[in-house]
C-alpha cells in the first residue's frame, strides 16, 4: 500500500529522531503528527500536529489512528499492548518493538537468528547475579531488561564484592548480566527494509562512546572493522527478516577478536546514522519515510569520502557560535530548551572531502 505525498505520517515520540523524521517527511510533501505526552517535545516545532497524551491512553491512540495514514515510532519504550489499536498502519510492527524493548527477549531473538551476542544470563534476584558471576566470570555488566538508554539502567561488576551494590544501583529490577567484551571497536549496521523484502544498507559507522553515550561516529570505519562488516550485514538482514521489519533497523556491534558480536538492536533510525543526512545520497530519515510509505528506495552511497558526526551533549551545545562559524560544518541543534548533563542537544557533521 503506497502512502502518497500529501498524507499524514504519525510519529510516536517527539524527540530529536522524530524531529528529523518529520523534516525528511516534509521534504517529500508529507505532514507529520506527533504523539507524545510532553508539553512541547522538540519534534512538534517542525510538525503539523501534536497529540499530547500518555503512550498507553487507548482513547487518544484511537483518535490519533483515525487522523493519520501511516504511523511509526522514534523510540522503543512504547508499551506494546495499547498501540495494537494502530493495527496495520503501524510500521515497523509491534513485533520489532516488543523484541527491542526487552533485553532478554532481544538476546534470545538474536541468537535464534544465528547471530552471536556476549555471554549473558537473565537475572531477577541477587542470587541470580551471584550465579551469573560464577557462570560467566568477571567483569560483567548488569542491564535492566527495560527502559535503558544512553548507558542508563546499567551497572558494572568488576569484583565479586560489588554485586550487591550493582544490583541495588539498577533498582533491583529484572535484568540481564552480560560479560564485558574487550572489543577493538564498536560499529553499527543500519538497514532499511521494505515490506516486499527489498533493502538497502549504508556504509557502517565506527562508534565511540563515553559514559555509555555515543560521542562520535566515523565513516568509513577502520580496516579491522571493515573485515567484519559482511558477517554483520548478514546477521542484520536475518534479524530484519525474522522481524518482518518495515523501515530502518539499526544493529550495534562489538568488533571482537573473533568477529562481530551483536550488542543491541534499535527498531528505528539511530544516532550513529545522523551522518547520512549530509554524508549519504539518501539519509536514514528519508529512507525510513520511503520504506514505511512504500515509495522506491533511495540510493544510500556516500556523497563524498565519508563523514564524522560529533554529538553535542549537555553544555557542549553552547559552543554553537564557534560551530556555525566553521566553514563546511553541518550544525544541527534540536531545540530542546533546557540543557541537562548527558542530554543530547544537537550534533555536528563534517563531510570528508
Ligand atoms: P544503551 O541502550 O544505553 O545504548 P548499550 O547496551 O548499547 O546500552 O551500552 C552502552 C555502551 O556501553 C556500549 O555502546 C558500550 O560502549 C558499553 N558496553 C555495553 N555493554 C558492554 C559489554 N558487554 N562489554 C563492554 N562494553 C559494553
Ligand atoms: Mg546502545
Amino acid at each position: 500500500m503506497t502512502v502518497p505525498p500529501g498524507s499524514t505520517i504519525g510519529i510516536i515520540g517527539g524527540g530529536q529522531l522524530g524531529r528529523m523524521l518529520a523534516m525528511a517527511a516534509a521534504q517529500l510533501g508529507y505532514r507529520s503528527h506527533i504523539f507524545d505526552p510532553h508539553e512541547r517535545p522538540c519534534a512538534t516545532d517542525v510538525a503539523a500536529a501534536h497529540t499530547r497524551a500518555a503512550f498507553d491512553d487507548v482513547a487518544a491512540l484511537e483518535r490519533f489512528a483515525a487522523a493519520i495514514d501511516v504511523v511509526t515510532y522514534e523510540f522503543e519504550n512504547v508499551p506494546v499492548e495499547p498501540i495494537r489499536v494502530l493495527t496495520e498502519k503501524l510500521r515497523p510492527s509491534a513485533k520489532s518493538l516488543a523484541v527491542a524493548q526487552d533485553r532478554a527477549r532481544e538476546k534470545e531473538f538474536i541468537e535464534q537468528c544465528g547471530a552471536r551476542v556476549a555471554p549473558w544470563r537473565e537475572v531477577a534476584s541477587l542470587d541470580d547475579v551471584e550465579r551469573a558471576i560464577a557462570d560467566l566470570g568477571l567483569a560483567l555488566v548488569l542491564k535492566t531488561r527495560r527502559y535503558g538508554y544512553d548507558g542508563k539502567g546499567q551497572a558494572w561488576i568488576r569484583s565479586a564484592d560489588e554485586a550487591a551494590e550493582a544490583w541495588a544501583a539498577i533498582g533491583e529490577q529484572p535484568a540481564v548480566a552480560e560479560s564485558a567484551i574487550a572489543f577493538e571497536s564498536e560499529f553499527s549496521v543500519i538497514v532499511a527494509r521494505w515490506a516486499d523484502g527489498r533493502h538497502s544498507f549504508w556504509d557502517s559507522a565506527e562508534n565511540e562512546h563515553g559514559e555509555g553515550i555515543l560521542r562520535r561516529s566515523t565513516v568509513p570505519c577502520s580496516e579491522a572493522v571493515v573485515a567484519q562488516i559482511a558477517e554483520a550485514r548478514e546477521a542484520t538482514l536475518r534479524i530484519a527478516e525474522a522481524l518482518g521489519h518495515i523501515g530502518v533497523l539499526t544493529v550495534e556491534f562489538f568488533a571482537s577478536a573473533d568477529g562481530p558480536l551483536v550488542n543491541e538492536i534499535a527498531p528505528r533510525v539511530h544516532n550513529s546514522g545522523h551522518w547520512t543526512i549530509e554524508g549519504a545520497v539518501t539519509s536514514q530519515f528519508e529512507q525510513h519515510i520511503r520504506a514505511i510509505c512504500d515509495l522506491p528506495p533511495g540510493l544510500t552511497g556516500l556523497m563524498r569520502g565519508g563523514a564524522v558526526m560529533d554529538n553535542l551533549i549537555g553544555a557542549e551545545v553552547e559552543r554553537w557560535p564557534e560551530l556555525v562559524a566553521e566553514r563546511g560544518a553541518h550544525v544541527h541543534i534540536y531545540g530542546k530548551g533546557e540543557v541537562r548533563p548527558g542530554r543530547k542537544m544537537g550534533h555536528v557533521t563534517r563531510v570528508k572531502r
